[in-house]
């Protein structure tokens, strides 16, 4: 690996504490903080995945599992971690910052740049009264989920590795007294950029707004190249209508492909508008848009299924907010916010228009899809499946071969809404101008035949914890091509026995 090639520019262009001082603290004048990975004597890898790691420059591992486990780190790795802020739930939450990340700075290859950081190898001083440290489990659901979500084609951050600390971390997953000892683990992800919402809101708050200004600038230059021209004098509006773009982009993705996030909380939301941070996240089995697998958003449910649009066009003003002093105009703002629900339903209709093999989305269509919407609401039908039983010429189409996305048994009435549907399907379908064989094929570029679902990481997590890492691999193989139907196994239905499992259909944020 060409670790000599990381460089730290971003510790070189903002202003830092470089006291290694990891007592958690406010660090009100500075972006970061530079902090020391844990020693580890027993940490071992578990996968490298090395056709990431030449795509941004690293190469190929030879004997680096220490890096990749931030042990034994080279001199110019300078490792730190940024501090940030955010709304949780809602709320403001004040300082957060990077209390589990380290960075080891970044990486270009043919001009393009990457954010390399461990997760889960040790505290900085913002850890606010936690370990730094990640488990197994947790590690494992974000080094599959990051992949999958990239071969499926969602914007996301990626995962390079996965090892074992040796070491055990203590966790309540469920909250209720009862801490367990688990196997630690760190990941090593990448992105572009892994600066977050939280990052502008935190500077906002601080009320420094030349240092605001300095950290568009960089975020501009660095990862928005369409913005140009430091004259152009609507940069900062252009700049924040393509974060939006962008967001809109990345939720109407986890639409299409059925992701549920679970924490969207400004603090997880990349400005890059990637998939960030994957806690208590699901991909969603039976149709439900008041599906949450957060246990502790069960209550309000801010974060289901549904409301990703919603909550995605709070996030987006909450940022405006945040970097109104570089604009100072609220009604352009105001103007771009207003827009994004009406784009978020146009992306919405063409993204399903897609699904379904439409040509082009009709005036009418908009009627098919409300209907259709409920109908999956009232017979939660398996989202992934009830797709691919669409998926043939429409003389093909039959309901019996709908049963397998079937959670329950569906009453006559229930049948009744299938059919009845199925029927405005195929009619709806003759009216289109494509061939079948075009319509077929845009519907097998859009609808994944392999989706990462909860239980399958749930089983090979539990395999994993007692050292067979068999399923794990198999699922990291299943991922790269989630438009094939390679691994028929696992293109089914969630099974019955995992309906009320926690870490199927449920998950604490404990990680
Ligand atoms: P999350 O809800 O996972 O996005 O985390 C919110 C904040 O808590 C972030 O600033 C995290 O870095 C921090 N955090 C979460 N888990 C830990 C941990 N085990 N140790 C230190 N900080 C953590
Ligand atoms: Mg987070």
């Amino acid at each position: 690996m060409n670790i000599k090639n990381i460089t730290q520019n971003f510790t070189r262009i903002f202003s830092g504490d470089f006291s290694g001082n990891l007592m958690q603290r406010q660090t009100p004048d500075v972006l970061f903080c530079s902090v020391k990975p844990v020693s580890l004597d027993d940490a071992k890898l578990i996968d490298f995945n090395e056709d990431l790691s030449v795509e941004i420059g690293l190469g190929i591992l030879e004997n680096d599992a220490n890096f990749l486990a931030a042990q034994n780190l080279a001199d110019n790795v300078k490792t730190y971690a940024t501090a940030y802020a955010g709304h949780q739930f809602g709320n403001w939450a004040g300082q957060l910052g990077d209390g589990r990340a380290i960075f080891a700075g970044e990486i270009f290859n043919n001009g393009k740049q990457t954010e390399i950081q461990w997760k889960g190898a040790g505290a900085t001083p913002y850890s606010r009264h936690a370990d730094g440290r990640a488990v197994l489990r947790s590690s494992i659901r974000e080094y599959l989920m990051s992949e999958a979500m990239f071969h499926v084609g969602v914007p996301t951050t990626r995962a390079l590795s996965l090892s074992k600390t040796g070491e055990d971390v203590i966790r309540d997953i469920q909250y209720s007294g009862n801490p367990q000892k688990e196997q630690g683990a760190v990941v090593l992800r990448t992105a572009e950029s892994f600066l977050r919402f939280g990052h502008f809101e935190l500077l906002s708050a601080r009320n420094q707004p030349d240092l605001l200004k300095k950290l568009a600038d960089y975020t501009i230059e660095h990862f928005y190249p369409e913005i140009n021209s430091e004259s152009n004098p609507n940069r900062y509006i252009d700049w924040f209508k393509a974060i939006c773009d962008r967001t809109l982009k990345m939720i109407i993705d986890w639409y299409r492909v059925g992701f549920v996030h679970g924490v969207m909380n400004t603090d997880n939301m990349s400005i890059l508008g990637l998939t960030i941070d994957y806690g208590p996240f699901s991909m969603m089995d039976g149709y439900d848009l008041d599906f949450t697998p957060n246990t502790t958003d069960l209550p309000g449910k801010r974060y289901a299924f549904g409301k990703q649009g919603q909550i995605s066009h709070w996030n987006l003003a909450t940022l405006a907010n945040a970097i109104f002093p570089l604009i100072n105009d609220g009604e352009a703002l105001e103007k771009i916010l207003n827009n994004y629900g009406r784009q978020f339903w146009a992306e919405h209709d063409e993204m399903l228009a897609r699904k379904f093999g439409f040509d082009k989305v009709l005036p009418e269509d908009e009627r098919f899809f409300t209907q259709w919407q409920q109908m999956m609401q009232d017979l939660n039908l398996d989202y992934t499946l009830f797709f691919q039983s669409l998926e043939k010429p429409i003389s093909e189409i039959k309901i019996d071969d709908f049963s397998n996305s079937f959670y329950h048994i569906l009453n006559e009435n229930e049948l009744k809404k299938l059919s009845y549907f199925i029927e405005k399907y195929q009619e709806r379908k003759l009216r289109n101008k494509i061939s079948e064989t075009e319509s077929l094929a845009m519907m097998s570029k859009t609808n994944p035949k392999f989706i990462l679902r909860n239980y399958l990481l749930f089983e090979a997590i539990q395999d994993a914890e007692k050292g067979n890492y068999e399923l794990f691999f198999k699922l990291k193989e299943a991922l790269q091509n989630p438009y094939e139907n390679r691994f028929p196994e696992f293109n089914q239905k969630r099974p019955s026995k995992y309906d009320n499992q926690t870490g199927c259909s449920q998950l604490s944020c404990s990680s």
